[in-house]
């Protein structure tokens, strides 16, 4: 490990987690998917990353110790973490599962301050100490931010009605499993790209229904006031007003994605009473219900397994939209 390290790249890093406590579980990581937030915390992309930075909130591990008062877990069960690690667990939000959004904030797994002071650490790294809570036993990595982003609000806007239209914009990590849980829900999905070499895959092997690359306006005019709902994935800015003229009267567009800022003409949502939402990852009782489906449905992310020591590339590639569909770090043997 060099003294020497340069913003945004990532190198070999030794550090010390803080003790188990008494309601806290220890995990041995085993795998950690690369979500776009790790470009972003990497790269101080918001400007508030506290470095060093360890990346990686889609871990899966086998507990190695828990605290005395866990019960839900015990050493050498396999669980799941995602971009949080803890919550006051005792306010409205909380009471309803929906620990994300804590009124005291919730504990974010990268970038947060935990209880001792020190900054969290992400799952790019061999272990972490998280709070008991009722972690999924037997996860994919991707699904733990990727999964449960699209499907929480998919859920709470009621678009797993059959028959509506799903529109998705960007086929990334977030993106082809929203298309894939569109299909499971019996909607027609229509996938909005800037990648035509995406096109086969997208409708023969996620199931899409209709591929747009959205530099084509006659194909984007052709599908005015056809969809009911539209899920935003993408960082780049692009039009919303675009994508809003999209909308049946009376759609949704929910932005997950975090483009960095939102313009739009008052009138795209006026005229056609037309909602935009936005949405971030999940409570821990959807998650549960999210991976239940998954089992139920067969749903699993498409990845690419990489050792630790491609993680540079591998962020290097989602950056430029070259991945099919999650890069998934395998820590337990590239990390020992
Ligand atoms: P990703 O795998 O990189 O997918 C993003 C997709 O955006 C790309 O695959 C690409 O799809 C599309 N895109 C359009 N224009 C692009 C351009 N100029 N450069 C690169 N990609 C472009 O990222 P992700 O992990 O799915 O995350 C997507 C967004 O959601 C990010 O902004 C991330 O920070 C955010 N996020 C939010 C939450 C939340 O809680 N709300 C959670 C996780 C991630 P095409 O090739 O099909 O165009
Ligand atoms: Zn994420």
């Amino acid at each position: 490990m060099g003294n020497q390290r340069r913003v945004g790249v990532l190198s070999p890093y030794t550090f010390t987690r803080r003790d188990v406590g008494e309601d806290d579980v220890s995990l041995r990581i085993t795998h950690c998917g690369v979500c776009h937030a790790d470009v972003v915390y990497t790269r101080n992309k918001l400007g508030d990353s506290i470095y060093p930075v360890v990346p990686g909130h889609e871990i899966v591990g086998i507990v190695k110790e828990v605290g005395s008062h866990v019960h839900g877990f015990k050493v050498g069960d396999r669980v799941g973490v995602g971009a949080y690690l803890d919550s006051c667990r005792e306010c409205e939000y909380c009471n309803e599962r929906l620990e994300v959004f804590c009124s005291k904030g919730a504990l974010y797994t990268i970038n947060g301050v935990d209880v001792d002071g020190s900054v969290t650490k992400g799952g790019y790294s061999s272990f972490i100490v998280v709070h008991e809570d009722e972690f999924p036993s037997a996860s994919a990595a991707p699904l733990l931010c990727a999964g449960i982003t699209v499907y929480s609000p998919m859920v709470r806007h009621k678009m797993n009605q059959p028959g509506k239209s799903l529109g998705v914009v960007g086929l990334g990590g977030l993106g082809h499993l929203a298309v894939k849980f569109g299909k499971a829900f019996g909607l027609n999905v229509i996938v909005f790209s800037t990648s035509i070499s995406k096109k086969e895959e997208a409708l023969n092997l996620l199931g899409a229904d209709k591929f747009i690359v959205s530099s084509d306006e006659q194909e984007m005019t052709g599908m005015v006031k056809s969809l009911d709902f539209i899920i935003g994935t993408v960082s780049p800015n692009h039009s919303f007003d675009l994508y809003l003229s999209l909308l049946k009267t009376a759609g949704t567009f929910v932005l997950v994605g975090c483009p960095n800022e939102v313009k739009l003409n008052p009138l795209s949502i006026l005229v056609g009473m037309k909602t935009i939402s936005g949405s971030a990852t999940g409570g821990m009782k959807e998650t549960q219900e999210m991976l239940d489906f998954c089992a139920a449905h067969k749903i699993h992310p498409n990845i690419e397994v990489v050792p630790i020591q491609y993680a540079n590339e591998a962020l290097e590639r989602l950056i430029k939209s070259d991945v099919k569909y999650r890069f998934v770090v395998d820590i337990e043997n590239s990390l020992k």
